[in-house]
């Protein structure tokens, strides 16, 4: 059976897209820890992010890099944060989590609420500012 993100991928479950290439995508996290949290993701579905192989990891790495630069320049945080964690969707994935204030907590527990209409904004700034 496919993965959620696969599901994502092949358009059957909707989502805030954010960015797409040939072997990878981006979307808005559905429970953001902040606002403009993006899931990277390998169309490849492999569940432990490091059984990934190499060159495939660095593929991964480097559109998640371009999808944080578009994060930071849409957005503006002081930087943009990265977790790995993979406990509850078994299709790797890269979180990325910008950081407005440096007090701010940094962890996937804190939650923030957005309206649908936010959702899609941020999902269009973002992705306005990415360049593949
Ligand atoms: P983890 O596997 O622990 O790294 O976390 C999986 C993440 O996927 C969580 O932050 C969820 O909020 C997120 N998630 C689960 N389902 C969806 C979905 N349909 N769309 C966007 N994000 C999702």
């Amino acid at each position: 059976m496919s993965s959620i993100f696969t599901k994502i991928v092949k358009g059957e479950i909707p989502s805030y897209k954010i960015a797409e290439d040939k072997k990878h995508f981006a979307f808005l996290d559905i429970n953001p820890a902040a606002k403009g949290h993006t899931l990277c993701i390998p169309k490849k579905e492999v569940d432990y992010l490091f059984d990934l192989e190499p060159d495939e990891l660095a593929a991964l790495t480097q559109f998640s890099q371009k999808v944080a630069m578009g994060i930071d320049k849409a957005l503006k945080p002081i930087r943009t944060g990265v977790i790995v964690e993979g406990l509850e969707v078994p299709h790797a994935h890269i979180h990325l989590i910008p950081i407005y204030k440096e007090s701010q907590a940094f962890s996937l527990g804190k939650k923030v609420e957005l309206t649908k209409d936010e959702m899609k904004k941020l999902a269009d700034q973002i992705s306005q500012n990415i360049t593949l």
